[in-house]
């Protein structure tokens, strides 16, 4: 099927380049799925004058060569960016680690870390997602990558492992070791060593953002995960009600402490309202208001971001797809907390 659709790409050209748009570079990714195809566009320019018209006849070819399958095209522009991948972070050549932590377990800190992933890599960025968290490993089952069984490949002289890889984001999680019954059991040592050669082995090629999903809470097993990989900023994901209680500034202090030293880009918070659908313009604040934006002000940290409770969010984490790949709204939402992330994460280096 993918072939197919290259095929049909390269017999749509560009009037002005007069080159078609796979061999002009214009495309960005092609995803076919059960569910359906997604074509990724890019144009260098910000306002190409035939970019409206491309995605309509890409759109077009689509519907015609498969009839009664879904088919997205989404136009991007400007130059991908690119990040240095040189600045080895890990192991492979990764531009930038950033943890996803929380100070308590259900508060959606899996939620947040796998649609932040599509909405980087809709930002146009390599994405890749360690599931570290050794208590309730998730990933697999939010990427619809559950029964995945790691390869070894021993490339370059060392033994590596092969992730896996759902809508372009290379996925790697202790989830695909264990049973998911059996995880609990994965305490301490044992789990730390495990989880290293993960961190270690993993060939993730060259990666714009290696997002890290760390277990909940800040015990010793935590101190051992951080001191592990080479984070670069830790997001904090709470729920209104959490950041009132102390969780949450343990989790900061966590990375704050003076041997961790890790800077905090700040917090998200998730669960933040309600809009119920039939009344899209109300805000129903369940679980109180403010008190993310309070305590960020209050720590000198930021709010990244605020998100509301949506359905699509829980039905896209039970089926294997997250929310912000296929809602726009939700897409949105990530999108701006992702944005402050690269903007706080790569300031330093401009
Ligand atoms: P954690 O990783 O912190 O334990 P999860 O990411 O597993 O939490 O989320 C817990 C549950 O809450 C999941 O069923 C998830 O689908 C749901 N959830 C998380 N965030 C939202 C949201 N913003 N709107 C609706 N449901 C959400």
């Amino acid at each position: 099927m993918e072939q197919k659709i290259r095929e049909l790409l390269s017999g749509i050209v560009h009037p002005e380049k007069g080159v078609d748009l796979l061999s002009g570079g214009m495309v960005e990714r092609i995803a076919a799925e059960e569910e359906g195809i997604e074509v990724v566009l890019r144009f260098a320019k910000a306002h190409d004058p035939f970019a409206a018209k491309l995605k309509r006849q890409t759109e077009e070819a689509l519907a015609a060569a498969f009839p009664g399958v879904r088919a997205t095209v989404t136009l991007h522009v400007g130059t991908p960016r690119r990040l240095d991948p040189e600045r080895k972070s890990t192991a492979g050549q990764i531009a930038h680690v950033v943890a996803i932590a929380s100070g308590k377990g259900g508060v959606g800190k899996s939620t947040v870390t796998a649609n932040l992933a599509v909405a980087l890599r809709n930002m146009g960025y390599r994405v890749g997602l360690l599931d570290a968290d050794i208590y309730g490993p998730s990933q697999p089952r939010m990427f619809g990558t559950e029964g995945y069984l790691p390869e070894a490949v021993h490339e370059e002289g060392i033994d590596q492992i092969v992730p896996a890889e759902a809508m372009g984001i290379e996925l790697m999680s202790i989830g695909y070791f264990v049973k998911p019954d059996d995880a609990l059991l994965w305490r301490g040592a044992m789990a730390v060593n495990a989880l290293r050669q993960l961190i270690h082995q993993t060939r993730w090629g060259r990666l714009d953002f290696l997002l890290a999903d760390l277990p909940p809470g800040t015990g010793d097993i935590h101190l051992s995960i951080v001191g592990e990989l080479k984070i670069d900023a830790a997001v904090i994901v709470s729920t209104p009600q959490q950041v009132a209680v102390a969780d949450v500034r343990r989790g900061v202090e966590l990375f704050r402490n003076p041997q961790v030293n890790i800077p905090v880009a700040g917090i998200i918070e998730n669960m933040a309202w309600f809009t119920p659908e039939e009344l899209p313009e109300n805000r129903y604040y369940l679980f109180g208001r403010g008190g993310a934006r309070a305590f960020a002000e209050e720590n000198g940290l930021e709010l990244l971001g605020e998100i509301p409770i949506i359905q699509s969010i829980m039905d896209g984490s039970d089926t294997g797809r997250p929310a912000a790949a296929f809602d726009p709204r939700v897409e949105e939402y990530y999108r701006a907390a992702a944005a402050r992330i690269v903007e706080k994460v790569t300031k330093s280096e401009r």
